[in-house]
């Protein structure tokens, strides 16, 4: 089966109807472009910057070390995009040993302060961070992500942040690039919430991993609500597809970077809801490759909203 799945890799990914789909990697460390090149990936949809940031004790990457890890990220795509997200730590990501116990003092830290509350936080560190990443971008195409924002005001203060950090490297004479700016789409309040991301974002990426912990209220990482965990909950599906259709709309980039979109059972239901990118594991590329190769999204949209508006969509996915 691998093998014959190896066969796909310089195949396009296009459904049987000629819809061109985009299939990025998700990686963790800059090592990982290798094999999401070799898996054939058309860029990175989803670098988890805070793996730079764990398991330090507390001493975080300076702006130097971060310019590097980013520029080789870059460097390793080969001129393909790639997509940084801004340093997401706290919750089931902490920083430390100490930062763990430190969580351990709240009773719910995936609704503490992680992510970009993190960051907004602690404006210098997050300003050293946007320098790293926008110093990155004069060495190929970068998009800047920004996970876990639920707030205008929270949107806003990011803009200004990364005004100010560009201002910054003007001011030293550092030379930089242009990004594209994304926000993820996690929060079920983001969700509902479209048209103010969309006045300041060029893209939007489902983050549907945390997208479902929040609609659902499962912490994705307890095990013993595990079984309530369901990507296919009527809820959850329709504040993908909202977005998705919002963004379409409107002619900005969407993609889903949660577990979702590398899940080969999900394929023809995220195609059926007008996804046109998917970011995932490099491992599973090739998998969900072949389920758009055999897709007809035509058929696959009507199909699409009688699962929606069903009881079970799970039994519905499994009887296609
Ligand atoms: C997600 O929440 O779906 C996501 C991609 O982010 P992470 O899994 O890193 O929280
Ligand atoms: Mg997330």
């Amino acid at each position: 089966e691998r093998e014959r799945l190896n066969r796909l890799k310089h195949t396009p990914a296009v459904t049987m109807d000629g819809q061109h789909i985009e299939l990025l990697a998700n990686i963790e460390m800059p090592e990982d472009t290798l094999g999401a090149v070799k898996a054939g990936a058309v860029g990175v949809g989803l670098f988890r910057s805070e793996f730079l940031f764990m398991g330090r004790n507390g001493k975080l990457p300076d702006e130097e070390e971060q310019y590097l890890a980013y520029r080789k990220a870059i460097e390793g795509m080969h001129g393909l995009p790639v997509t940084i997200r801004t340093v997401d730590v706290g919750s089931d990501k902490p920083l430390d040993k100490l930062a763990e116990k430190a969580q351990d003092s709240h009773l719910n830290p995936a609704m503490g302060l992680r992510a970009i509350r993190w960051s907004l936080a602690d404006p210098p560190m997050f300003l050293t961070q946007l320098r790293a990443i926008l110093r990155s971008a004069a060495h190929g195409q970068v998009n800047l992500l920004v996970p876990m924002l639920a707030h205008a005001s929270e949107i806003r203060q990011t803009m200004r942040l990364i005004d100010h950090a560009r201002a910054i490297l003007d001011s030293r004479g550092v030379p930089y690039g242009p990004v594209r700016l994304g926000a993820m789409i996690e929060i079920p309040a983001a969700a509902l919430t479209l048209k103010v991301f969309l006045k300041y974002f060029d893209f939007l990426s489902i983050g549907t991993n945390d997208l479902i912990q929040y609609t659902l209220a499962i912490d994705r990482a307890d095990e013993s609500v595990a079984h309530l965990y369901d990507p296919c909950h009527p809820a959850v599906l329709r504040l993908v597809a909202d977005t998705i259709a919002e963004c379409d709309a409107q002619g900005k980039g969407v993609s889903v970077c949660g577990e979702m979109a590398g899940d080969p059972s999900m394929t023809r239901l995220l195609l059926g809801l007008g996804l046109r990118s998917f970011s995932m594991h490099p491992s599973q590329i090739l998998a969900i490759k072949q389920q758009i190769l055999r897709a007809d999204t035509g058929k696959l949209a009507s199909w699409a909203e009688q699962v929606m508006a069903s009881e079970d969509p799970a039994a519905m996915l499994q009887s296609y």
